[in-house]
């Protein structure tokens, strides 16, 4: 039973639950990017999993340590292709891999499919009321090396957020611990918080997750002390602010 109750006790801290009061939701202006709310923000978004029973577990680090070719599939892109190369460039140069389109050509590996799906296939498979954006990734040891990305036409402006989830930011910015004040793509549609794409936090995620010194499968302690060395050494350019 002990051994239970301290691991009832490290998931509750997992789970913000027992967190201090940083991340408490308050009204007010989007607050300025800061190193202590950044790094619980990573911990949370990249370095943590919810189990079926609601728990947060401490998570590894999931990441790509390969360039990623992009294939289009499903309808007609024409029209979207500017904006997704934009991001297909913010990505690369925040990654520091390669993030370009290319056809499939039957590789195995190192490849993302977006595949663009009538709004009404969307409702069909997910319901009214359901996801209308969805990403699948796939690893070995937190190494990810292919994903799969469902993008229904009626909500094109989804694939930021979905790009989060494909280069392994799994959570959503939201539950009791969810502020306002720290905008992100991350946050559900709808609600306050929620940008249209990557917000200055989101940037500094990708950036934290994706420094060299950080590798697939680290544990969530190992890869926060590599990310606040980063931040306390300003090893990493800052983002100089977006409207959000
Ligand atoms: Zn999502």
């Amino acid at each position: 039973m002990m051994i239970a109750r301290r691991r009832l006790l490290a998931a509750l801290a997992a789970s913000g639950l027992l967190a201090g009061p940083a991340l408490a939701a308050r009204p007010g202006a989007p607050r300025a990017l800061n190193d202590m709310d950044l790094l619980r923000f990573v911990e949370l978004m990249a370095l943590t999993r919810q189990g079926r029973d609601g728990i947060r577990r401490p998570a590894w680090a999931r990441r790509w340590t390969q360039g990623i070719e992009v294939d289009l599939a499903g309808g007609d892109w024409t029209g979207h292709l500017d904006a997704l190369d934009r991001t297909l460039r913010t990505v690369t140069q925040w990654t520091g891999l390669p993030v370009t389109r290319a056809p499939l050509a039957g590789r195995r590996h190192g490849h993302l499919t977006i595949r663009l799906l009538p709004h009404d296939d969307v409702v069909t498979q997910n319901g009214a009321g359901g996801a209308v954006c969805t990403t699948w990734t796939f690893g070995n040891g937190g190494d990810l090396h292919t994903a799969h990305m469902d993008v229904s036409d009626a909500f094109l402006d989804c694939i930021e957020h979905e790009f989060m989830h494909v280069l392994g930011i799994d959570n959503h910015w939201n539950g009791a611990i969810a502020t306002p004040a720290i905008p992100s793509v991350l946050a559900p549609r709808g609600r306050p918080g929620r940008t249209i794409g990557f917000s200055d936090w989101d940037e500094m995620t990708i950036r934290l997750l994706y420094h060299p010194g950080v590798r697939p499968g680290m544990g969530r302690q190992a890869a926060l002390s590599v990310m606040r060395r980063l931040l306390a050494t300003n090893a990493l350019p800052r983002p100089t602010g977006r409207a959000t």
